[in-house]
């Protein structure tokens, strides 16, 4: 098959945005993401290697991707992270690289990812006060991964997004605390919808807390005015700070405003499949033709007809939802 570049799906969305998940594991148990109970982890065997995950991307980039980003799990678990990021940094085509980690192996490594080719960095963080942090995350590491965020900084990893999920009676007191946060670092933080991808099963409609009511909240404390952005397929609606202070505020709203219909992306998980959306139900086995020897015109074949089966929109909203049988740590946020 000969491609149309950009890779299209059906739906005639350029496919634009790769995010690589290269490990299921974590160190963190985020009640809304992992069990806290004892996990049963892909077998290594099963997990891609650099090598396959390479093939794989540099495929992808040959049919039009140009933005990657790093995820799992921890992706800072698996070893040599920052070999995997230097090969993926030297990839002809690539124009964005970015990783998502929650910043408690950054300090001592932050400079080695940077030096490796790693571009900006999005660390995760739902809470800034000592006891919250170490009930969402079943760990009592909130300095440590505050002094993670001051490694990157220091490093020069440009931009910075603080990605905060925010749980209704949870942590959205919290809202105010992270805009100051943002002012004082002078880095992004983005407020993210609680979505029904958990594990434990404790999403409830009510725990979301929509992005419009939080905003509310930090305007009436640090008024804001809207960043306009020609990227249609950025998650975040933007905010910065009306007394031109640094930092800025974002609100990825998927339950309450969806922003399917500029969707760019697609995802691999630690474990070779290809899933076209955060809520797919199916995910497609491209370990099984890597591992056969297929040829690079075959995977490029696979990927082309899998990205024509891309669902139109999440259904989160509608009766009939079914939540994936796989939680974001094994899909890759
Ligand atoms: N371990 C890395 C980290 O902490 O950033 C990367 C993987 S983590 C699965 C990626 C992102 O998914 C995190 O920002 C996390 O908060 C988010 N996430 C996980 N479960 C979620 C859910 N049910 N709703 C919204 N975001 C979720």
């Amino acid at each position: 098959m000969i491609p149309i570049l950009p890779l299209k799906d059906s739906h005639g969305r350029a496919i634009r945005d790769l995010r690589i998940s290269i490990t299921d594991r974590c160190n963190f148990r985020c009640f809304y993401c992992m069990p806290a109970e004892a996990m049963e982890w892909q077998p290594k065997a099963e997990i891609l290697s650099y090598e396959e995950i390479i093939t794989f991307t540099e495929i992808l980039v040959g049919l039009g991707i140009t933005k990657l980003r790093v995820t799992g799990g921890e992706p800072m678990v698996r070893r040599d992270v920052e070999t995997l990021i230097e090969r993926l940094a030297k990839i002809d085509g690539v124009e964005d690289l970015a990783m998502t980690t929650n910043a408690h192996f950054l300090r001592g490594r932050a400079q080695a990812l940077k030096a490796a080719g790693l571009e900006r960095i999005t660390i995760s963080l739902d809470s800034l006060d000592h006891d919250r942090f170490s009930l969402l995350t079943g760990r009592n590491e909130l300095d440590r991964v505050l002094d993670g965020i001051d490694a990157a900084l220091e490093a020069g990893l440009d931009p910075i997004k603080i990605n905060c999920v925010i749980m209704r009676g949870i942590n959205d007191d919290q809202a105010v605390n992270f805009a100051a946060f943002a002012r004082e670092k002078g880095v992004a933080v983005r407020f993210i919808e609680f979505m029904p991808l958990d594990n434990g099963k404790v999403w409830r409609r009510e725990m979301v807390v929509p992005g419009e009511e939080l905003r509310g909240r930090i305007d009436a404390v640090y008024p804001l005015q809207r960043v306009k952005s020609e990227n249609l397929s950025e998650t975040a609606r933007r905010w910065r700070f009306a007394d031109d202070a640094p930092g800025e505020i974002g609100f990825i709203n998927p339950v309450s405003q969806p922003f399917c219909g500029h969707c760019s992306r697609i995802r691999l998980t630690a474990d070779g499949m290809i899933r076209t959306c955060l809520f797919s139900t199916v995910e497609h086995n491209i370990k099984r033709l890597l591992r056969r020897g297929a040829s690079r015109d075959d995977l490029a074949d696979f990927i082309i007809a899998t990205v024509e089966k891309k669902e139109d929109r999440h259904h989160i909203n509608d009766p009939e939802f079914v939540q994936p049988l796989r939680t974001m740590s094994c899909i890759g946020g």
